[in-house]
């Protein structure tokens, strides 16, 4: 099994930057693309701004710090991935877009590359029957934050090959995560879960059950979570979780995943959390 030296990542938002960050802290070079300039200006000020912060708490040194960003590669040129041992795809949770990025890197990266999704509820299967090497695709859900979440959710397609699963769960274990597997079901483990309890939260607010304090106080206080729900998807992206929620409803047919009309309703104001300073609450530079 060949170790991955070289990580390519598409797409550079919240989660592209941290997959790119933590692979580059474990010395992994990393290419990092994304269709918006922007967006990869933003993922290297981000990038910088975590490692800075994990040296003024000690944890790295300034020069490990100057080092992890100088391995990764900031660009716009998809064709720079042809130079990847395993590409991760991390752009918008939306399958027409994912299956078209697939298209691309199946051209792009070598034959025996692995090809990975973050997707946070797609079918793996479905994504890997569109490329060549449906037995060398896998599904590489990290958590968000990445630089600060252990956990990585692995997803084997229906013929995601033993080598491509040994492969991936080594490069998760290199970049310091622990790994759970999950069959390839919408939502995987984490969003089956976490995202109807979200969904439920907007039902709550809704109906005016209470304040959005109150049910995030409720549920970090009496269960003991250390975000409250509306706090979380505000963190998540409103758009993301409603996009989880269209999964979850459409793939299982089943009414209790219908997507709630008020998270519907943020999501078309362009209220979709952190990213956009406004969700369910405001965040005026990053704070509340
Ligand atoms: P985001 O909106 O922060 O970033 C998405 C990025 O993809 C943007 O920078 C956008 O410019 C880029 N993009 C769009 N089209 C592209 C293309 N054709 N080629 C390259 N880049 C393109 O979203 P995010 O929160 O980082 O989520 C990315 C993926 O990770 C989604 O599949 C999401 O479901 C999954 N995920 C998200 C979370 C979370 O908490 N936000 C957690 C786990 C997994």
């Amino acid at each position: 099994m060949a170790e991955i030296k070289v990580l390519g990542v598409v797409g550079a938002g919240q989660m592209g930057n941290g997959i790119s960050q933590v692979a580059a802290q474990s010395g992994i070079d990393v290419i990092c693309t994304d269709v918006n300039q922007g967006a990869l200006d933003k993922a290297r000020d981000t990038v910088k701004g975590s490692l800075g912060r994990l040296v003024k708490k000690e944890k790295l040194t300034q020069a490990q710090a100057d080092e992890a960003l100088k391995r990764i590669t900031f660009t716009a040129d998809l064709q720079k991935l042809s130079g990847a041992d395993l590409v991760v795809e991390a752009a918008t949770e939306n399958e027409k877009l994912k299956k078209t990025i697939f298209d691309q890197l199946d051209k792009i990266a070598r034959p025996g590359v692995i090809l990975a999704t973050n997707t946070s509820s797609i079918s793996v299967t479905r994504l890997a029957a569109g490329t060549s090497r449906p037995e060398r695709f896998i599904g590489m859900h990290f958590m968000n934050p990445v630089p600060m979440m252990q956990l990585v959710e692995i997803i084997r397609g229906l013929v995601t090959s033993d080598e491509t699963y040994a492969a991936t769960k080594a490069l998760a274990e290199k970049m310091g995560k622990t790994v759970t597997t999950s069959k390839d079901l919408p939502g995987f483990i984490a969003n089956r879960l976490l995202m109807p309890m979200i969904n439920e939260a907007f039902c709550a607010l809704e109906q005016g059950l209470s304040t959005a304090e109150d049910i995030d106080t409720t549920m970090k206080l009496g269960m003991n979570h250390p975000m409250g729900p509306l706090a979380l998807a505000d963190l998540i992206g409103l758009d993301t979780c409603l996009a989880i929620m269209e999964v979850l409803h459409t793939q299982f047919g089943d009414s209790k995943y219908r997507p709630n009309t008020l998270l519907r309703q943020y999501v078309d104001a362009g209220l979709l959390g952190r990213k956009s300073h406004r969700g369910v609450y405001r965040y005026d530079d990053a704070k509340k």
